[in-house]
C-alpha cells in the first residue's frame, strides 16, 4: 500500500512537470501564471513526500519536509488570490500582508525546526512497510498554520457564496469548482491529521487533482472563460440599465446603472419577482412603447428574448439605454430648425418690404426717366435721361434676382408649363442676344438642329431666363471673337414621348479658372475682375435652380482666356415631333440679322399706332405724391386728366359720386390701405369697375393675391409705359379710344439733332431719321448698325452683281432677303422697298421681271454704298484732322479750360465738369493725340472715374507745357 502511495508521488511529479510543459506552451495571462505556479507548488509538495518516505536519515527526512512546507504554505495563498481575482472581488492589500508573513513566519519555524520547538517539538523517522515517514508532535507556531489555512478556507468560501448568490442558476459551475478546489486539500489534511489515512498525507496528491481539475476548468470546459469575464465586466460597469428575468419575471442578474435606476433591484437579487415593480414589468412585456420617462430623464428600451435549450433557460433581457441627451439634442435641433424657417420667413418678408421700398423709389426714377425720353429733350438731357433709366434697370434686374432666388429657396417659385413653340423661345432670345452682341461687335453664330421639334410641352418663361442669363454672360464676359448658340436634342433615357433638349452656349472671352469652377453657381459668387465690376452673382444660382426644377442638368466647360462653354440638358415633352419649318429655321437663324426691333410703341413700318383719350374719366390712388404726379403725366400723354388722392378711404368717396372708367390703386398706403378700399369700393356695389392694383410688391403670388382680394389687375412698379397702356386699352370703352397714326420720325428727331450727333450722312438714299428710330433712338446701335451694313455691302456687292448674271436666282433670293431688311434698318427706305418687290417678284418664279428690276435695284444698292463711303471717308478726315468741323480753339484757353476741370474733378463737382469736357470735346485742338486721349477722359467721367480722368488731364498739361 504505501509503495503504492510512494509511486503516486512520482507519478505526480511527472504529471506536474508534462502540464507546466504544457501551460509555458500557452498564452501568458494570469490563469496561465497561476495555473504554472500551482504545478510548479504540487511537483514540490510530491518531491517533498516522496524524499520523506524514501529517507534513510532523519535529516533527510527534515529535509523533504522543508521542501513540502514551502507548497503547503504557499499553494493556498494563491488558490485565495485566485479566488478573489476570479469572483471579481477585490482581496484587501492587508490581508494578503497579513496572510503571507504568517505563512512565512511557519515556513521560517519549519526551515529552522532543528533549533527550535516553535512548529515541531518532536521529530522521529518511524519506518513503514519498507518506508520511513517523520511522526512529529507540534508547537503553537503549527496552530498559526492551520488557523492561516482556516482563515484562508473561510475567505475563499465566502466570496464564492457572495458569487453564487448573485448568479443564476446555471452559470454558478466555476464558482462551485473554486470552493471544492479550497476545501478538498482542507479536509485531506484534516483526514491525514487524524490518522485516517494511515500515516500517507495524501495533500500533495490531492492539490495534484484540484490542479487538474482547474487546468480543465479554464482550458477545456471554459469555465473561467476570459471573454466572459470580460463580458461580466463591461456588463457591470457600463452606462446602460442591465436586466435580466427568467419567463417568470424572475430577476436573475443586473447591473449597478440598473440598480441605480431601480433601486428596488438590490433587494430582488436573490431571485426576486420583478412584478412588484410595474414599470419594469412593462418594460419587458409591452411592445407598444420603446421609450419612458422616470425621474424627469428620458430612457429607451432594448429588449432581447434569451433561450438555452440545454439548459432549458428562458427569459429575456433588457438594455435601458439614458436617451436624455439625445432628447436634449433633438429638442434643440427643433428649436434650431425652427429659429432658421423663421429667420427665412423674416429674410422673404424682408426682401418683400426691401423691394417694395427700393421699388417705390425706382417707381419714379424709371417712370420719369422715360418720360423725359419720350418727350424730345435736348440732346444732353436725352443722354442723361438715358443713362439714368439704363441704370435704374440694371438696378432692378438685380432686385429681380434676388426676389427670384428668395422664391426659389422658399420653395414658392412654381413652374408655369404649358405647350409652346421653339421658335417662340428662340427667336425671341436671339434677337434679345444679338443687339447685345452687335453693340460689342461681337459675331453671333447660331445652330439650330433642322430636326428639333416644333411644339413642345415645358416653362417656356423660365427657359427663356436661362438661356438669356447664360447668353448675356457670354456677351459680358467676350470682347472679341464670337458667341455661339447651338440647339439640339437626344432621346430621353426614361421617357418615350420626350427629348433631352440640349443647348450649348460658347464664347470666345476671359475663360473661368479651373478653381472657380466648383462654385461657379452658388450664391453671390462672383469672379474677381477688374473690367467688368457689374453683376450679383446671382444669374447661375438662379439658372441651376431652375433647371433643377425642371429635372435637368447644366455643366460648363471653360479655359481660362480662351472661352467657355455651358451645356443645359432638359428634358421636354414634346406635343409636335414635326420639326420647325425651314423658314421658321431660316428667320430664327437670320432674325439676328434684323437689329431693327419693333419699337415697344407698336411701330410698324416706322409709323407709330397711338391714341387719345381726352373724355376716360380716371382716378390714381397712392399715398406718395411722386407716384401720383408720374402716373397722371404717363396719362397726360394720351390727353387723360386724371382724378387723384392720397387716401384710400377719400378713394372710397370719389369712386361713389363720380363714375369712373378706371381706378389705380397703390396697395400700402398708411391706415386704410388699397386692399380695405377695394373692398369698400366692391361692398358698394361697383362690382364691374375695373380697379387695378399699383404696387411695388413683387414677390411671387401676390398677382393671385391682388386678384382675389378684388382687384380687377395688376401693374406693377416701376411702372412700364406699355403695360400701363394695355391696360388702358384693356378696360377704357372702346369709344373713349381715339386711334391715330404718329409720325414719331418727324415728331421726335429732327434732322439738325442727328447732325449735332454726327449722324449727317450726306446724300438722299437714307432716311437719317428713319434708321435712327428703327435702332430705337440708339446712337451707338444706330452707328454699328450701319457700320455693319456699309462693310458687308462692299464684300457683298461683288457676289450679288454675279447671281444676278449668272441667274443664280436662289442666291439672289436669299440676297435680296436679307437686304430688305438691313436696308429698311439702316433707313434705306428705296433700297428696301425695291429689294422687297425684288424678293416677291422672284418668291413667284417671275425671273424675267426680276431681271428687268434688277439694274435698279443694283443702281439704287450702289447709291446706298456711294453715300456710306463719302460718310465714312468724311468721319475718318475728320477724326484725323482733330475734327475741322469743330471751332478751333487756343492753347491759352484750351489750357485755362482743362485746368478748370482738373479742379472741378478733384472738387467732385460733376455737372460744372461734365460742361467742362463737352466743351473741351466740342472744340479742335491742333494736337491729335491730345483730341484722343480728351476723348478717353470724357469716357472716364462719364463712368466717374473722376481720378483716371485727372491723370489723363495732368498728360495732356504736360504736352501742353512741353510744345
Ligand atoms: P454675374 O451677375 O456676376 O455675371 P452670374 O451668376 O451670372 O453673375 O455669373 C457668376 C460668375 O461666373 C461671373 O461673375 C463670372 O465671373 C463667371 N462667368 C459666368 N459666365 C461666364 C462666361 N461666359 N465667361 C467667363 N466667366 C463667366
Amino acid at each position: 500500500m504505501t509503495h503504492i502511495y510512494v509511486n503516486l508521488q512520482l507519478i505526480g511529479i511527472v504529471i506536474s512537470f508534462i502540464f507546466i510543459v504544457i501551460l509555458l506552451l500557452k498564452k501568458s495571462d494570469k490563469e496561465q501564471k497561476f495555473m504554472i505556479t500551482s504545478f510548479i507548488c504540487t511537483m514540490i509538495y510530491c518531491c517533498g513526500i516522496y524524499l520523506e518516505y524514501t529517507a534513510p536519515v532523519l535529516p533527510v527526512a527534515v529535509v523533504a519536509v522543508k521542501i513540502q512546507y514551502f507548497s503547503a504554505c504557499y499553494l493556498p495563498l494563491f488558490i485565495v488570490i485566485f479566488s478573489f481575482h476570479h469572483c471579481r472581488v477585490t482581496l484587501p492589500k492587508a490581508i494578503i500582508f497579513i496572510l503571507t508573513l504568517m505563512e512565512t513566519l511557519v515556513l521560517i519555524c519549519v526551515w529552522n525546526c532543528e533549533n527550535n520547538n516553535a512548529f515541531y517539538t518532536s521529530l522521529t523517522l518511524e519506518d513503514k512497510d519498507g518506508f520511513s515517514y517523520l511522526a512529529a508532535t507540534h508547537g503553537p507556531i503549527w496552530f498559526l498554520y492551520i488557523g492561516s489555512y482556516i482563515i484562508i478556507l473561510l475567505l475563499i468560501i465566502s466570496v464564492t457564496i457572495y458569487r453564487i448568490s448573485r448568479t443564476p442558476k446555471g452559470f454558478r459551475i466555476n464558482y462551485y469548482i473554486i470552493c471544492t478546489s479550497s476545501l478538498l486539500p482542507a479536509i485531506a489534511y484534516v483526514l491525514f491529521k487524524t490518522n485516517n489515512t494511515n500515516h500517507c498525507d495524501p495533500t500533495s496528491l490531492v492539490y495534484l487533482v484540484v490542479c487538474l481539475m482547474l487546468y480543465f476548468s479554464i482550458y477545456r470546459l471554459q469555465f473561467f472563460g476570459l471573454i466572459d469575464l470580460a463580458r461580466e465586466n463591461v456588463i457591470d460597469n457600463m452606462q446602460e440599465a442591465f436586466i435580466v428575468v427568467d419567463e417568470n419575471f424572475n430577476l436573475l442578474d443586473c447591473n449597478t446603472a440598473a440598480k441605480k435606476l431601480f433601486p428596488e433591484l438590490r433587494k430582488l437579487l436573490n431571485q426576486g419577482n420583478i412584478e412588484c415593480i410595474p414599470l419594469l414589468v412593462d418594460i419587458f412585456s409591452d411592445d407598444t412603447f420603446t421609450e419612458f420617462e422616470l425621474n424627469g430623464r428620458y430612457y429607451e428600451k432594448h429588449i432581447t428574448p434569451l433561450g438555452n435549450t440545454l439548459l432549458s433557460l428562458n427569459g429575456s433581457c433588457a438594455i435601458v439605454v439614458d436617451v436624455t441627451q439625445t432628447h436634449q439634442y433633438v429638442d434643440e435641433l427643433i428649436n434650431a430648425n425652427s429659429d432658421a424657417l423663421a429667420a427665412n420667413e423674416t429674410k422673404s418678408r424682408y426682401l418683400a418690404n426691401v423691394s417694395h421700398e427700393i421699388r417705390t423709389p425706382m417707381n419714379a426714377i424709371v417712370g420719369f426717366s422715360e418720360l423725359i425720353l419720350h418727350q424730345n429733350p435736348p440732346e444732353q438731357v436725352y443722354e442723361y435721361a438715358k443713362d439714368i433709366n439704363d441704370a435704374a434697370h440694371s438696378l432692378l434686374s438685380v432686385i429681380n434676382d434676388i426676389l427670384d432666388l428668395s422664391k426659389i429657396e422658399a420653395g414658392k417659385l412654381k413652374l408655369t408649363t404649358g405647350n409652346y413653340t421653339t421658335t417662340e423661345l428662340l427667336g425671341n432670345v436671339i434677337s434679345i442676344i444679338n443687339l447685345q452682341a452687335t453693340n460689342k461687335k461681337l459675331d453671333f453664330k447660331i445652330n439650330i438642329n433642322p430636326n428639333l421639334p416644333k411644339e413642345l410641352f415645358g416653362d417656356i418663361v423660365h427657359l427663356r431666363q436661362i438661356l438669356i442669363n447664360i447668353l448675356a454672360n457670354a456677351v459680358k464676359y467676350t470682347e472679341e471673337g464670337y458667341i455661339s448658340l447651338e440647339v439640339t436634342f437626344g432621346a430621353s433615357p426614361t421617357l418615350s414621348d420626350t427629348i433631352d433638349m440640349i443647348i450649348r452656349i460658347s464664347d470666345t472671352g476671359i475663360g473661368i479658372s479651373p478653381s472657380h469652377i466648383p462654385t461657379l453657381f452658388d450664391e453671390f459668387t462672383r469672379v474677381e475682375n477688374k473690367q467688368i465690376t457689374e453683376g450679383s452673382g446671382l444669374g447661375l444660382a438662379i439658372c441651376k435652380n431652375l433647371v433643377d426644377l425642371m429635372g435637368g442638368t447644366i455643366e460648363v466647360d471653360s479655359t481660362l482666356g480662351k472661352g467657355s462653354t455651358f451645356t443645359v440638358t432638359i428634358p421636354q415633352k414634346v406635343i409636335s415631333m414635326d420639326a420647325i419649318e425651314a423658314d421658321a429655321l431660316t428667320t430664327l437663324t437670320q432674325s439676328k440679322h434684323e437689329t431693327s426691333h419693333k419699337s415697344t410703341f407698336h411701330q410698324d413700318d416706322g409709323k407709330c399706332q397711338s391714341f387719345w383719350a381726352p373724355n376716360a374719366s380716371i382716378l390714381v390712388v397712392d399715398d406718395s405724391n411722386v407716384n401720383l404726379k408720374l402716373v397722371t403725366s404717363i396719362l397726360e400723354e394720351y390727353q387723360i386728366k386724371a382724378d387723384t388722392t392720397t387716401s384710400g378711404r377719400n378713394a372710397v368717396d370719389l369712386v361713389g359720386n363720380k363714375d369712373y372708367h378706371i381706378v389705380f390703386m397703390d396697395h400700402m398706403m398708411p391706415e386704410f390701405d388699397g386692399i380695405m378700399a377695394t373692398k369698400a369700393i366692391r361692398e358698394n356695389g361697383h362690382l364691374d369697375l375695373p380697379v387695378v392694383a399699383l404696387t411695388a410688391n413683387a414677390v411671387i403670388g401676390v398677382k393671385e393675391m391682388f386678384l382675389a382680394s378684388g382687384f380687377t389687375d395688376f401693374l406693377a412698379k416701376p411702372v412700364n409705359i406699355i403695360e400701363l397702356e394695355n391696360i388702358l386699352l384693356r378696360y377704357l370703352p372702346e369709344e373713349l379710344i381715339n386711334r391715330y397714326e404718329k409720325d414719331i420720325d418727324s415728331q421726335q428727331v429732327t434732322n439738325e439733332r442727328l447732325a449735332d450727333m454726327g449722324l449727317n450722312i450726306p446724300g438722299k438714299s437714307i432716311n437719317v431719321i428713319d434708321g435712327f428710330n428703327n435702332c430705337l433712338k440708339n446712337k451707338d446701335t444706330y452707328i454699328s448698325v450701319l457700320d455693319t451694313f456699309y462693310r458687308t455691302c462692299k464684300s457683298l456687292r461683288e457676289d450679288a452683281i454675279n447671281y444676278i448674271k449668272t441667274k443664280n436666282y436662289e442666291k439672289s433670293l436669299l440676297f435680296t432677303h436679307t437686304l430688305k431688311n438691313a436696308a429698311f434698318t439702316i433707313g434705306a427706305n428705296r433700297l428696301s422697298d425695291l429689294a422687297k418687290d425684288a424678293e416677291s417678284i422672284l418668291k413667284n418664279r417671275n425671273y424675267a421681271l426680276f431681271e428687268s428690276k434688277a439694274g435698279k435695284l443694283m443702281t439704287a444698292y450702289e447709291e446706298v454704298i456711294q453715300d456710306l463711303t463719302e460718310f465714312y471717308s468724311y468721319m475718318e478726315n475728320s477724326t484725323r484732322t482733330g475734327g475741322f468741323t469743330k471751332p478751333r480753339i487756343d492753347k491759352d484757353k484750351f489750357h485755362n479750360k482743362l485746368t478748370q476741370l482738373k479742379q472741378q474733378l478733384e472738387m467732385m463737382d460733376s455737372v460744372q465738369a461734365i460742361d467742362s469736357i463737352t466743351y473741351l470735346t466740342s472744340h479742335s485742338y491742333a494736337d491729335q493725340t491730345i483730341t484722343a486721349t480728351l476723348a478717353d477722359c470724357k469716357d472716364d467721367i462719364a463712368d466717374f472715374e473722376y481720378d483716371r480722368a485727372i491723370d489723363k488731364i495732368n498728360i495732356i498739361l504736360e504736352r501742353i507745357n512741353n510744345s
